[in-house]
């Protein structure tokens, strides 16, 4: 089911975290975008983190701008104010705590603001290209959905999947399985009728598909 997805998404449009990836793998930015895409459209994510970027290159340069500087260039991200409170709670742990760099541990990267597993699982795979499996409500949801795992949360998906899931896969499924449910497996109402996997799927909890 990967192989034909890892064919499929070549069409659609890479999530906002895999954008930044591919024109860095800088784990500052990987952090900073992940933050900025929560509960945010892809578009807005990508345009703020660029109007951040002009103003800022490191933590150590963030720290010079106030909040509300912060919060104008992230405007519309959703909850950018506490967003932006978080980014500059974040520079200041990571210059005193860690030496300005980015911690490559998600136990450290869960210890900074605002940061989940999601995000700290995006920073050590994307940014530091270690073994771990982000999972959101896609990965969730699909995983699912394919009855691959069979469990409640996002945490326990990720849990099942990390005693699961090859290891080879860890690093890609969250971006394949992103963009397949942004364009086709919905949470509402999937697109079976088109599925290039439907002959394979279960379709656990599905009541109502296109
Ligand atoms: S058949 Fe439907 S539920 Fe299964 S993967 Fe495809 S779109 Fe998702």
């Amino acid at each position: 089911m990967l192989a034909v997805l890892r064919r499929e998404v070549r069409k659609w449009k890479t999530p906002i975290v895999g954008v930044v990836a591919e024109k860095t793998r800088d784990p500052f930015w990987v952090l900073v975008s992940c933050v900025l895409s929560l509960r945010t459209k892809d578009g807005t994510t990508a345009e703020a983190t660029a109007r951040l970027q002009a103003l800022a290159k490191t933590p150590a340069e963030m720290l010079h701008l106030s909040v509300p500087a912060i919060a104008r260039a992230i405007y519309p991200v959703g909850f950018y104010k506490t967003k932006a409170r978080h980014l500059r709670q974040i520079c200041a742990d990571l210059i005193v705590r860690f030496g300005g760099r980015v911690p490559d541990t998600i136990e450290e990267l869960l210890t900074l603001k605002g940061v989940g597993r999601k995000t700290a699982n995006l920073v050590v795979t994307v940014g530091y290209g270690k073994p771990g499996i982000c999972v959101d409500t896609h990965v969730h949801r699909i995983s699912n959905r394919w009855g691959y795992v069979r469990t409640k949360t996002p945490e326990e998906t990720e849990n099942a999947l990390r005693a699961k899931l090859p290891r080879r896969h860890w690093i890609t499924y969250n971006d394949l399985l992103v963009t397949f449910g942004q364009n086709l497996c919905a949470p509402v109402s999937p697109q079976c009728s088109r599925c290039p996997l439907a002959s394979f799927c279960p379709k656990i909890g599905v009541e109502k598909s296109r």
